[in-house]
């Protein structure tokens, strides 16, 4: 059947012709009176563009909506049905305008592309039977070049405007936006799909010989992961790659490939129809178990079609759009650096959450993100139009022009306010009561440091050293650390600058520094757990950090501090290390000021031994309150669970402000709760008077800032925290608040 659909495609024809002799050529092959084409349109309804042996007049008046009959039910559940008696089935819908009623046996497949139901296939006869397991099969393969003619858009011709195909149909999703505005652009997928282009095999016994090859050397390659000396004996990594060991000999999965092979189809193309029959009942499933297990054979279907095809999967190196929006299923925040920076207008993920690394770096480089975008790697074609909202939570795929047209207006009213923020720059950030605060912002690259400049900060308050360590391929050298820490410094000028020691581990992955697996990563061995461990690593640090700031202030501060003793331990290496430069002719610091990150909870039970021991602290709340709250930060299924804001979590922010006041210990917030002004507000009511955030956000802070009178919010707001319901939130108080004292948020 399909080398005669091949004679057929090649053939210079009209599309509704070609259709016509397409579908006549399935009845006959199938033995079947009928057969019928069905396509789903953008609104949802599946429109009958061909059929053999229903009444001719039924085409492209036949309709059904999603849902709708048995063929809206294929359509819906992505699964075929195979019936002897269609009547008899309770999804039967009756169209007196086909004439199909003299029919009984039935078998309709779900026309599919990466997992989405595009149209359906429908055989049907008089005589009562159920078709067999290969003609189901038939069909299916068959429903894959049906699947390439809707996506090359070869049945344009014949779609009625303003019905168009449902390929095109615009979708809007809800996710979690981060307040970093609008971002308007075009689709670049990060992991591309493989285009499979030769659906149809020349020589059978050939593709099936490619395919057994692929198979078995996809085998082997995983037999060679799970031999390598760093993946352990037992725990999670362990147990995925043995899952995928296990999907990789499953017979059924290998049975199903072959049967398409041996139905007409190349090995790629038979690849990419059993993997999008599973992703079609993936999409349909709600058990996450079983949704992950179905995601493993997809992955493995991904790394055979790269063997087949020899293709890479990069999408950097195809090249981008002016105005690129990257979609993801989740990245690395090395990843996205990655990408030449003005080139991206926005970033999308289907999973991540706002204090994953991935989104930080975004933010920080300005880039507007959101995440939980469900199912958008799949709905998505490389270069379809999108718009992100991180303000209204939302992505629109394919907007219709007046809505494209809106958001562009928004993006111009973005830009001016921005530039409203801009004239805030050289503004003092005093509160409207007088009281002076500290507004610095949060860096880690080089692409950060002009925006200490343009966004009017008063410093760099956390500048993250690891992420120097993550965009590079291999360790920086001692030399190359201090030409950049130099850089760092030279362009800060007068202003001061916190380094923060590498925080290397957690979710934080530098590929050459590879440690074994962890159970728990964010609990396991990272920060400075890790680099006391590697003193090598850490001495390289500081010597290139005293090194850059010879004759100026060094302020160097310490991530992840579980206990006192560890700062001690570090701050020997640093006294070591000052008397061996010194000791070689090299000029010095003009001070050490030494912090500590105060970001796991251990620390609040040896508040006064820790003030003792540094010269500043800067609360991460973004681990504080992950630890404290016994929730990981980077899985959105509970990382918004619990508030910040919830009265628990301000108390131990407050008891902390007053620890450090009663010590004289200067203190600054550097998580992301800095960077949003409702939760930079409240902050201050609690006290802090310095606070550091991504450079985008010290202008609405400090216009928030401007409108403010600290000390009556202050007052207002720890009676309420004095108030005994512990679990209370307190953001509908400072909303209100906010509200009644016209507050600029
Ligand atoms: C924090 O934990 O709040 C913090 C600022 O550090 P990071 O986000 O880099 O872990
Ligand atoms: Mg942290």
């Amino acid at each position: 059947m399909l080398k005669r659909l091949r004679e057929l495609m090649a053939e210079v024809l009209e599309p509704q012709e070609r259709l016509d002799r397409v579908v006549a050529q399935i009845a006959t092959s199938m033995v079947s009176e009928v057969c019928s084409f069905y396509v789903l349109r953008a609104d949802g309804v599946l429109e009958l563009y061909a059929t053999h042996g229903l009444k001719k007049g039924a085409v492209h008046q036949a309709q059904l909506k999603m849902g709708q009959g048995l063929v809206g039910s294929i359509a819906a559940t992505a699964d075929p049905l195979n019936l002897s008696d269609a009547q008899s089935h309770p999804a039967f819908r009756f169209l007196p305008e086909t004439g199909e009623e003299k029919y009984h046996s039935f078998l309709g497949v779900p026309i599919l592309r990466a997992g989405r139901s595009l149209g359906v296939l429908v055989v049907q006869s008089k005589k009562e039977r159920i078709y067999a397991e290969d003609d189901v099969e038939a069909m299916e393969t068959t429903s894959m070049v049906l699947a390439e003619m809707i996506a090359t858009g070869e049945l344009k011709k014949v779609t009625r405007p303003g019905l168009e195909l449902d390929m095109t149909r615009p979708i809007s999703i809800d996710a979690d936006g981060y307040g970093g505005g609008v971002g308007l652009g075009y689709v670049v997928l990060h992991e591309p799909r493989v285009v499979v282009t030769d659906l149809l095999a020349e020589d059978i016994d050939a593709e099936l010989d490619r395919l057994n090859i692929a198979v078995k050397s996809l085998r082997v390659s995983i037999d060679d992961m799970l031999s390598r000396r760093d993946v352990p004996l037992e725990g999670e990594h362990r147990e995925v790659l043995e899952a995928y060991r296990m999907f990789a000999n499953d017979r059924g999965w290998r049975r199903k490939m072959q049967e398409a092979v041996r139905n007409g189809l190349t090995a790629e193309a038979a690849v990419e129809k059993v993997q999008s029959d599973t992703r079609g009942r993936m999409i349909n499933l709600s058990d996450p178990y079983l949704r992950e297990r179905l995601s493993d054979f997809d992955d493995l279907a991904n790394r055979l079609l790269r063997q087949l095809t020899g293709f890479t999967p990069s999408a950097i190196a195809t090249g981008l759009p002016e105005a690129a929006i990257i979609v993801a299923r989740n990245m690395g925040a090395a990843e996205l650096l990655d990408y030449p920076r003005e080139c991206i207008r926005g970033l999308v993920l289907e999973e991540g959450a706002v204090t994953s690394h991935v989104v930080i770096v975004a933010k920080a480089i300005g880039v507007p993100v959101v995440s939980q975008a469900t199912g958008i790697a799949s709905l998505a074609e490389n270069g379809d139009s999108i718009v992100i909202d991180g303000d209204d939570n939302i992505v629109h795929l394919r907007p219709a022009t007046d809505l494209q047209d809106a958001y562009a207006d928004k993006v111009r009213f973005q830009a001016k306010r921005q530039e409203e923020f801009s004239a805030l720059r050289d503004v003092e950030p005093i509160s409207k009561d007088g009281v002076a605060c500290n507004l610095l912002m949060n860096a880690g690259l080089v692409v950060d440091l002009p925006q200490l400049r343009a966004s009017g900060a008063a410093g760099i308050g956390l500048f993250r050293t690891e992420l120097q360590f993550m965009i590079s391929s291999k360790m920086p050298k001692a030399k190359e650390q201090e030409t950049f820490y130099r850089q760092v410094l030279s362009q800060a000028g007068n202003l001061p600058v916190t380094f923060r020691i590498v925080d290397i581990g957690g979710d934080k992955v530098v590929p050459y520094l590879r440690s074994a697996e962890e159970e728990n990563p964010a609990l396991g061995w990272r920060a400075i757990r890790f680099s006391l461990d590697r003193p090598g690593l850490l001495k390289t640090q500081i010597r290139a950090l005293l090194r850059a700031s010879s004759g100026t202030e060094l302020r160097i501060m310490i991530p992840m501090v579980t206990e006192v003793s560890e700062l001690e331990k570090t701050r020997k290496l640093i006294d070591h290390e000052v008397e061996f430069l010194s000791g070689h002719g090299y000029k010095m610091p003009s001070k050490i000021s030494f912090g500590a990150m105060l970001e796991v909870p251990s620390l609040l039970w040896q508040l006064d031994e820790l003030m003792a021991a540094v010269d500043f602290i800067s609360v991460g709340s973004n681990d504080l309150f992950q630890f404290i709250t016994a929730t990981d930060r980077g899985n959105a299924r509970v990382s918004d669970r619990f508030s910040p804001l919830d009265a628990p979590f301000l108390r131990v922010l407050r008891t902390i402000v007053e620890k450090a006041s009663e010590t004289n210990t200067p203190l600054t917030l550097c998580g992301e709760l800095a960077g949003n002004p409702l939760t930079a507000m409240a902050l201050l009511g609690l006290g802090f008077r310095s606070i550091s955030m991504s450079p985008a956000a010290i202008g609405p802070v400090k216009a928030m800032l401007l409108s403010l009178d600290i000390g009556k919010l202050q007052t207002e707001l720890l009676r309420s925290l004095r108030d005994t319901k512990s679990g209370h939130s307190t953001k509908e108080f400072l909303i209100n608040f906010a509200n009644e004292n016209n507050i600029s948020l």
